[in-house]
């Protein structure tokens, strides 16, 4: 069996060693070089925006190439926002910006307190400004192609992730809960008990999402949780970094579920038996004493070094929280993780 991925970064990569456990042979396309693939090939994507060359056209031609319809409701936040709107699912309060539109105006109409964001193309924190009444900031020269939300403050910030079949079988991942500093992810947790009041209404509107867009394979979406009421941050259409912890705490991961999906190859239940967490190495270069530790498991993506780069991610599994939490206090981490430890630790004690 083959499938094709669209992108080739570290989720690409990781589908491909998820594909090779269990029979599938994963080809990563390189938008800027590729051909397509056969017509029996399904084509699914790691990414989510790429640019208008004879490559994507021809794929938009393909009958393997799956998504398309999602892809081009969510790429763009504008879109995104107004389909959730549609489908009745809670956002955090928000507008389009557009070119004539001052500071003041999106702090009369959202609160004091605003990050506005370019309608594509950001990630990680990127193509982000945060807006503070009263203090100056730059106002970002991309505001017509941008919208504004409203400053949440939540009280942690959770996702769902689940995988639609071809036949519409849906299967979900427990909620996840995820810390971010700056914008990126630094750690992801996810407990068995933790968030069982909520994991009904994160299924439903999840399942509202993928059914609405006829969505194939593995999606995810972040939430803010406040007052007991889950928001909508943003919908990912694909494998998310918050389920990288499903390597080593599920009996499934988050890849392998993906490749079944996109397939039509059986889809149980992930068993999720214990506690996992998933540390992100940001900016980081490879450090032999994270191998050192007998429980880490080290994901290197092999990227070269930026400043706050994934540069690649541990995961930890234990059927106790407790162990979790003493093999966290014990890790050498480096400075950038010290936040993230801490909120880790208070959540595994
Ligand atoms: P990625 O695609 O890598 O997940 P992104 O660049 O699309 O990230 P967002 O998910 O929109 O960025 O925002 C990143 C983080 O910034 C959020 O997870 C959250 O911690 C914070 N954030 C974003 N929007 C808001 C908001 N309206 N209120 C409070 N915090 C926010
Ligand atoms: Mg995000």
């Amino acid at each position: 069996m083959k499938v094709a991925v669209l992108g080739n970064g570290q989720l690409g990569a990781m589908l491909q060693q998820a594909g090779l456990r269990i029979g599938i042979d994963v080809q990563l396309l390189d938008i800027e070089t590729d051909f397509l693939p056969p017509v029996n090939v399904p084509i699914t994507a790691e990414r989510e925006h790429w640019p208008a060359n004879l490559f994507t056209d021809a794929l938009q031609r393909h009958p393997g190439w799956l998504n398309s319809a999602a892809f081009a409701s969510l790429a763009n936040r504008i879109q995104q926002k107004t389909l959730l709107d549609e489908l009745g699912l809670a956002t955090a309060p928000w507008c389009v910006v557009s070119a004539d539109m001052s500071q003041d105006t999106l702090h009369q109409k959202l609160g004091a307190d605003v990050f506005m964001k370019r309608a594509s193309g950001g990630y990680d924190g990127r193509g982000q400004q945060r807006l503070r009444e009263g203090v100056v900031s730059d106002f970002p020269d991309w505001a017509g192609d941008a919208v504004a939300e409203q400053a949440i403050r939540f009280e942690t910030e959770v996702s769902i992730i689940g995988a639609r079949g071809l036949d519409g079988q849906i299967v979900y991942y427990r909620l996840t809960e995820n810390r971010h500093d700056d914008g990126v992810l630094t750690v992801s947790l996810s407990q068995p008990e933790r968030f069982t009041l909520l994991q009904p209404k994160a299924e439903q509107m999840l399942r509202t999402v993928m059914e609405a867009l006829d969505y194939v394979g593995v999606m995810a979406i972040e939430c803010f949780l406040i007052n007991g009421q889950l928001l909508i941050n943003e919908i990912a259409p694909r494998v998310h970094n918050s389920g990288h912890w499903t390597q080593a705490g599920a009996s499934i991961s988050q890849f392998e579920l993906h490749l079944r999906a996109v397939c039509g190859l059986p889809l149980p239940q992930p068993e999720q038996p214990g506690s996992s967490m998933m540390l992100n190495l940001l900016g980081l270069p490879y450090d032999n004493t994270w191998l050192e530790h007998s429980a880490a498991q080290l994901h290197w993506y092999g990227k070269s070094l930026r400043p706050g780069r994934k540069m690649g991610h541990l995961n930890f599994y234990h059927p106790n929280p407790e162990q979790l939490a003493s093999w966290l206090a014990e890790l050498d981490l480096p400075s950038n993780l010290e936040n993230a430890r801490a909120w880790a630790l208070a959540r595994l004690r």
